[in-house]
């Protein structure tokens, strides 16, 4: 007889997003008459850009043609991508990345849940409260995280780093050593981000402790102040100690296309056994690559056009996060984010629930925004909404949050 993996069934209720998703449909059957604009899951609204969509076109009429016709990718993805990637993310930064350093994917969100696989199940990850929750879970259906308390929204093995107003929603480094630390940064979901001067206080400390430090940099795009760190490379001795990933979800528009990837150093060792060839191990193993259209279209996000039409892009998501951002601090609201990255986090009013205001704002004016309880026991009594609507929807979407 078959048996389950039954770490799935420790797994705590349904997933954040589906519970949204249930409210806001139960409340659009009952009111069918009312428009809901939502400011909650973290999707892209805009286009892609028409850079993009040229080298689209341009590589379909390859696939058409047997002289140019693509079959499976190179294990690690095409080097025309690779290239542009270690040019422009890092060369240009002054990383020393190289291109057979990065392993393309269809996304961060699989690499940042697949990569735990290539690490004993005795080692123990640190994560940020409130933290993106696909670290968490992922390790949970591996059984590397012990048992979940209802009570508390917490496992037993995990270390959880709070991040806090007191902190400025940055963590401190964790009391108990870990093996894995998970960093995002800018924050998804508090908006929050980290100065050069404190990402080499970790890498210092993973070096030192001997850990290693996922770094998610999934909105590195949004990045406007000086101080703030592109890559977790541009730290001294991240080589050692780091691995990146990123995603060309949020800066170029891919959510629906799907292109990511991860950087694995090859100074980054266990003893003498280097992640990169476990990493490349699995990769060849697991995954197939992701498509030659796709790649060709991530391309073109580093070509001029495609970097001026982006940066645009993002521009136009980071003016609705100035305008929400504004429009609730002059309606009172304790605010952050929204300066670094596309998400505002605001202290729920009168010290409601996370989801005692996500009601009231669903019934009440209409929008819908995420519970910063769903992201972890840290995040009780904020709420997260994002930047990536319309324009007008935001300003309307705000002008109903005001009139509440
Ligand atoms: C959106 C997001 C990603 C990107 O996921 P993709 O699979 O590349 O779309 C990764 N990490 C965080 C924290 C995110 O919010």
């Amino acid at each position: 007889m078959f048996k389950v993996n039954d770490n799935y069934l420790k797994l705590p209720g349904s997933y954040l997003f589906s519970t949204i998703g249930r409210k806001v449909r139960e409340y659009k059957a009952a009111n069918p008459e009312k428009e809901v604009i939502s400011l909650g899951i973290g999707d892209v609204t805009q286009p892609l850009a028409p850079a993009i969509i040229e080298a689209l076109h341009g590589a379909v009429d390859e696939m058409a043609d047997a002289a140019t016709f693509k079959g499976y990718a190179p294990d690690l993805g095409y080097e025309f991508l690779r290239n542009a990637i270690a040019k422009n993310d890092y060369a240009d930064r002054g990383c020393e990345i190289a291109a057979d350093e990065i392993f393309v994917s269809d996304g961060a969100k699989c690499d940042s849940g697949n990569i735990q696989e290539i690490f004993s199940i005795e080692n123990k990850i640190a994560v940020c409260d409130p933290v993106y929750p696909v670290y968490v879970d992922t390790n949970a259906m591996a059984g590397r995280t012990g048992t979940y308390h209802t009570a508390t929204g917490m496992w037993s093995d995990v270390i959880y780093m709070p991040c806090t107003a007191e902190n400025h929603f940055t963590p401190e480094l964790p009391k108990e050593t870990p093996d894995i630390i998970y960093l995002c940064f800018p924050n998804n979901p508090t908006g929050a981000t980290i100065t050069k001067d404190q990402l080499q206080v970790w890498v210092d400390y993973a070096n030192k402790v001997g850990a290693v430090i996922i770094y998610d940099a999934a909105y590195e795009a949004y990045i406007s102040e000086e101080n703030v760190p592109h890559s977790i490379y541009e730290c001294v001795g991240a080589r050692t100690c780091a691995i990146e990933l990123k995603s060309f979800s949020k800066n170029a528009g891919f959510t629906g296309t799907r292109l990511g990837y991860t950087v694995v150093p090859k100074d980054l060792k266990s003893g003498d056994v280097m992640l990169h060839s476990l990493w490349a191990r699995r990769h060849g193993t697991k995954y197939n690559g992701a498509p030659y259209i796709i790649q060709k279209a991530g391309e073109a996000v580093y070509s001029e056009a495609g970097k001026e039409q982006l940066k645009a892009q993002v521009g136009y998501y980071m003016n609705n996060a100035k305008t929400i951002k504004e429009g609730l601090q002059s309606m009172g609201y304790t605010v952050s984010g929204g300066v670094n990255a596309p998400y505002i986090w605001l202290k729920t009013p009168e010290k409601m629930t996370s989801w005692e205001f996500f009601d009231l704002l669903l019934e009440k004016a209409n929008v819908v925004g995420t519970p910063g309880s769903g992201f972890g026991p840290s995040g009780e009594g904020y709420f997260r909404l994002t930047a990536f609507g319309t324009y007008e929807n935001t300003v309307a979407a705000l002008e109903r949050i005001r009139n509440l």
